[in-house]
C-alpha cells in the first residue's frame, strides 16, 4: 500500500521532531491532503495506526485536512475548481494553471516534554 510508505515518511519528520524539542509524546498530527495528491485520507489513518502502535505517537490525535482542486485560468484569469470543471468557458484550447490540490505535507506536529510539559513545533 501506498499509504504506508508515505506514513513512513511523515513518522520520519515526527521523530526528527520529537528529538529536535525532547518530546516524549506526541499528542496531535495534522497533515494537509490535496484532493489529487493520490492519497487515500482512510488509508491513512490505517497507516497511522499501524505506525502508531507502540510509539511515542500512540493515542495521538491525527486528523486530516483536505485541500480541493482549484485552478486559474490564464486568458480571463477565471478562478476553477473540482476535476469536472477545470475547463473555462472562454474561447480557445485549455490555459489553466492549478492552484492547490496537489498539496501533501505535514502541517503541524504537537507534543509534551519532560521540562515543561507542552512544545508545539511546524
Ligand atoms: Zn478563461
Amino acid at each position: 500500500m501506498h499509504e504506508l510508505s508515505i506514513m513512513q515518511g511523515v513518522f520520519d519528520i515526527v521523530l526528527d521532531n520529537a528529538e529536535k524539542h525532547s518530546l516524549t509524546k506526541i499528542t496531535k498530527i495534522n497533515i494537509v491532503v490535496g484532493e489529487i495528491s493520490g492519497v487515500e485520507p482512510e488509508a491513512l489513518d490505517f497507516a497511522f495506526s499501524y505506525f502508531a502502535r507502540g510509539s511515542i505517537a500512540e493515542g495521538a490525535e491525527f486528523s486530516i485536512t483536505r485541500v480541493p482542486l482549484t485552478g486559474r485560468c490564464r486568458r480571463c484569469g477565471e478562478k476553477l475548481q473540482g476535476l469536472v470543471n477545470l475547463e473555462c468557458k472562454c474561447e480557445g484550447p485549455p490555459a489553466y494553471e492549478m492552484l492547490t490540490g496537489t498539496e501533501l505535507y505535514v502541517n503541524t506536529i504537537a507534543g509534551e516534554n519532560e521540562e515543561d510539559g507542552y512544545d508545539e513545533a511546524d
